[in-house]
């Protein structure tokens, strides 16, 4: 019999030897306040057996939390802290009983992130250990559904692809060709970021990576161009250089190409103003006969509003899209 490999295509590991389906009690020493986990396992404690039995003894401050301890409470009453009075009693049945009364009261181990955290965190599997939920938190879970699934909404699809052709119109002008033989030169005939050598004539082995991204409004230009292999630009794609290349990378590129190695080892993406917007929009609403006008309009007053480039607009096009 053949068994089929697991192939883990998330990325994400569940960390082995997490007691997963057991059920923890958490509670705050009522004597040092810290927070302490008790593992109960796969049966569930009910309050009556909790009082009966347990004896919790706090990690941090050794403190034993049973019917039989002293409360260490300074506000009360000296006589109303000793083990033998009722109002210790009564305290130490409400203590147990708030751990343990209801599955909603106990906690759980994510063998993904590893915290125990309240029963709610995770979602509902039934037959699934004596709480019936699921092995990783809600917060992992939507970690590792993201990765399963990385389909952006139908909304946010369209909305990317609006704002990346309205950049390539924007740009249009300012693009430049790449001579492949110059690149190939400058480069070694090598990966930037692997090494590897490659081959001018496997046009589908590498790529031209657009250091500045064009999502920031940058043109592809000789000083804007690096050569990459197919998967490192994949991994490159619209990440700002700082982000991808590491420190000694980027001054390298900068030697190359003669890029601003300011702007290229900043932090944070800075958008260039530096383009002529006015043309841009020109171009956006030079449309088919058939295509909406209304709605292209809204989407590049949008796109100008989330790039903040409405000041860049001469006083015809501002009138024209309505800002002022
Ligand atoms: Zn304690
Ligand atoms: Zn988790």
């Amino acid at each position: 019999m053949t068994r089929r490999k697991k192939v883990n295509n998330t990325g994400i590991l569940r960390v082995g030897g997490i007691p997963y389906h057991d059920a923890w009690v958490a509670y705050k020493c009522v004597n040092c306040k810290k927070m302490n986990y008790v593992r109960v396992g796969q049966q569930l404690l009910t309050p009556k057996e909790a009082i009966e039995t347990a004896v919790w003894k706090c990690e941090h401050c050794g403190f034993i939390h049973s019917k039989e301890s002293d409360l260490p409470f300074d506000n009360w009453e000296e006589k109303y802290n000793s083990a033998d009075s009722t109002t210790a009693l009564r305290f130490w049945e409400g203590f147990f009983r708030i751990a343990t009364e209801h599955p909603e009261s106990y906690w759980k181990q994510c063998n993904v992130c590893t915290r125990i955290l309240p029963f709610n965190a995770f979602s509902k599997h039934s037959g699934w250990g004596p709480l019936e939920r699921q092995m990783e938190c809600r917060s992992c879970k939507g970690a590792i559904n993201a990765v399963l699934n990385p389909k952006r909404t139908k909304e946010q699809l369209h909305e990317s692809a609006v704002r990346r052709r309205i950049a390539d119109l924007f740009l249009e002008e300012e693009n430049e060709p790449i001579d492949f033989q110059d690149l190939f030169d400058r480069f070694n005939s090598r990966c930037f970021k692997t090494k590897k050598p490659l081959d001018i004539n496997k046009r589908d082995t590498w790529a031209i990576d657009h250091i500045l991204p064009s999502k920031y409004l940058y043109p592809l230009k000789r000083e804007n161009a690096a050569l990459l292999s197919r998967n490192a630009n994949e991994n490159k794609r619209d990440k700002w250089p700082s982000k991808f290349y590491t420190n000694n990378e980027l001054i390298e590129l900068a030697r190359i190409t003669g890029a601003n190695i300011d702007l290229i080892s900043n932090k944070h993406p800075i958008l260039n103003r530096n383009i002529d917007v006015n043309k841009g929009v020109e171009r956006y609403l030079q449309v088919r006969e058939k295509s909406d006008l209304h709605k292209r309009i809204k989407e590049i007053k949008k796109i100008l509003l989330v790039y903040d480039l409405v000041n860049n607009l001469s006083p015809a096009n501002k009138k024209l899209l309505g800002f002022e």
